[in-house]
């Protein structure tokens, strides 16, 4: 096993994430196969009960780990599927080693930082990267190690030492260290290289040496520059790269191995230079020939909360060669006359009360005007406490998250009596039965799905029979649990309990959100 880590230094918000995957798509598209670690040095367990307004969306793994969105970034770049053991935090490492602590397991010794925490991150990274298979059984010969926060902080330490001491474990050869730092322009339009040079420094105190630099900037970095920064740095000139700000993340993979990433890398992972693969190009080359606008109806102002949503209805788009506009409506805010301009509405999860009734408002404009809707989780159970209100008769059906009234949506009866809020949900893949003749068999071209999920409540079987004879109907079904609906007589009215876009990617697109941004299209087009 070959390690890259990447670290970043000057500041946070770098792009790191998406540069970390960025190199794992380039190697792989030179022939080897890739896995990768996210170390979040923070105290929390995982992102599952951290607010997203402040951290970004909550990645749904496969096996239900609730985690960082950069987990997102790398099963989209890698076209891979990870596990929350590929998710390390300062809280799951202190856990294990306190519960060995108390088990006894360290024989009488003093348990300190070095080596027992460090020795845990080690073999933590280790068993995630060896473990790791494809979906053909197929190891990674190379596992990207991303070092969140910024070198320096006192929270990735730990990280920091651990790694150093893989470093020297594994030896030149096996080891790679990719320093991705900010190259900020002056007035003049210079790019300056200072804060480069004093975050190598800080690298330097902890023992530890840059292979690689990868400068963002707004421009490309001149070959003098590159020059300076490689003398300072104590790299080679070409191992100085150039991470341009793009206009698509997916453009970065092109733009890092046009100078010379992959070469770079896999001279010094003493690998052979592989078989350049250019299948990306056809993921990120796309002509647009029709573009639609899409309103997202949410209580959240930022747009990180649901990047896999976003990522997914722009894969959807280049399918459909259909440039994806969204718009963010905040749900207590838009008007009737905002709707009115879309081609189509999205109510994404949620949790609370906040904003619902304007979803709900959103919902019921959509269905009576036969505009293009796609609900997914909260979005989901709105659709259906707006038609117990609206047709099946119910004016005070809510869900029991919501408060008083005819709980419609009702508490996952396996969820009665527990407590504890964190990793508790219904998380991660579950089976899906789709019934045939409906919209979503057709999309997805076979009546058995897999897909994630991430909630605690769920269409109240009590009301199943008075909503279907009504004429909406549950097409997707997981034992007693309701998990799709579709309104007939309507160009696109669908909406799923599970979250279709945690497993979108820009090489295998989602069934759900093709069939949306396609009706979104035609009923543009009959206008
Ligand atoms: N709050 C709802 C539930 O827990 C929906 C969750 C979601 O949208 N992710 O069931």
């Amino acid at each position: 096993m070959k390690y890259v880590v990447v670290t970043g230094g000057v500041m946070s918000g770098l792009g790191k994430g998406i540069t970390a995957a960025s190199i794992g798509r380039i190697l792989i598209n030179r022939g080897y196969h890739v896995t990768s670690v996210k170390i979040d040095p923070y105290l929390n367990i995982d992102a599952g009960l951290m607010n997203p307004a402040q951290h970004g969306e909550v990645f749904v793994l496969k096996d239900g780990g609730e985690s960082d969105l950069d987990l997102g970034n790398y099963e989209r770049f890698l076209d891979i599927e990870l596990t929350s053991d590929h998710n390390l935090t300062t809280g799951k490492i202190y856990q294990s080693v306190i519960t060995k602590e108390r088990h006894g397991d360290y024989l009488g010794a003093t348990v300190q930082i070095i080596p027992h925490i460090t020795d845990e991150i080690k073999d933590r990274i280790k068993k995630a990267a060896e473990t790791w298979t494809d979906k053909e059984g197929n190891h990674a010969e190379i596992c990207i190690v991303e070092v969140g926060g910024t070198v320096g902080d006192i929270e990735s330490m730990p990280f920091l030492e651990a790694v150093r001491q893989m470093r020297w474990e594994y030896g030149k050869g096996d080891f790679a260290l990719v320093h991705v730092t900010l190259l900020p322009a002056d007035t003049m339009g210079d790019l300056k290289t200072k804060p480069t040079q004093h975050s190598v420094k800080a690298l330097r105190e902890l023992g530890l040496e840059a292979d690689v630099i990868v400068g963002r900037s707004s421009y490309p970095i001149s070959p003098s520059t590159k020059r300076k920064i490689a003398s300072f740095c104590d790299v080679d000139t070409n191992s100085v790269i150039s991470a341009r700000t793009a206009p698509d993340t997916y453009l970065v993979p092109l733009e890092l191995e046009k100078d010379g990433m992959a070469d770079v890398l896999l001279k010094l992972l003493k690998l052979g230079p592989g078989e350049a693969d250019n299948s990306w190009y056809s993921v990120v080359s796309r002509e647009y020939t029709s573009r639609i606008s899409v309103g997202i109806i949410t209580k959240y102002g930022v747009e990180d909360v649901y990047i896999s949503i976003k990522e997914a209805l722009k894969h959807a788009g280049r399918k459909l060669s259909t440039e994806v506009d969204i718009h963010w409506l905040d749900a207590e805010q838009y008007t009737e006359e905002d709707l009115r301009d879309l081609d189509g509405i999205l109510i994404p999860g949620g949790f609370g009360n906040r904003g619902v009734e304007g979803m709900i408002e959103a919902i019921r404009f959509a269905r009576e005007n036969k505009k293009p809707l796609f609900g997914i989780c909260l979005g989901f159970q709105l659709c259906v406490i707006e038609f117990m209100r609206s047709v099946v008769g119910y004016k005070d059906a809510t869900s029991e998250e919501m408060g008083e009234g005819t709980h419609a949506i009702a508490l996952l009866p396996e969820q009665e009596g527990v407590e504890d809020l964190g990793g508790t949900m219904r998380l991660g893949d579950f089976k899906v039965s789709i019934a045939e003749g409906s919209r979503l068999a057709e999309l997805y071209g076979e009546t058995e799905v897999t897909e994630r999920h991430r909630h605690r409540y769920e269409v109240n079987p009590a009301y199943i029979d008075e909503i279907e004879a009504k004429g909406m109907k549950f097409v997707g079904r997981n034992g007693r649990r309701m998990e799709a609906l579709e309104l007939d007589d309507h160009p696109y009215f669908v909406a799923t309990q599970f979250h279709p876009e945690f497993r979108s990617r820009p090489t295998r697109t989602s069934a759900p959100f093709v069939g949306f941004v396609a009706a979104c299209r035609d009923s543009q087009r009959k206008e």
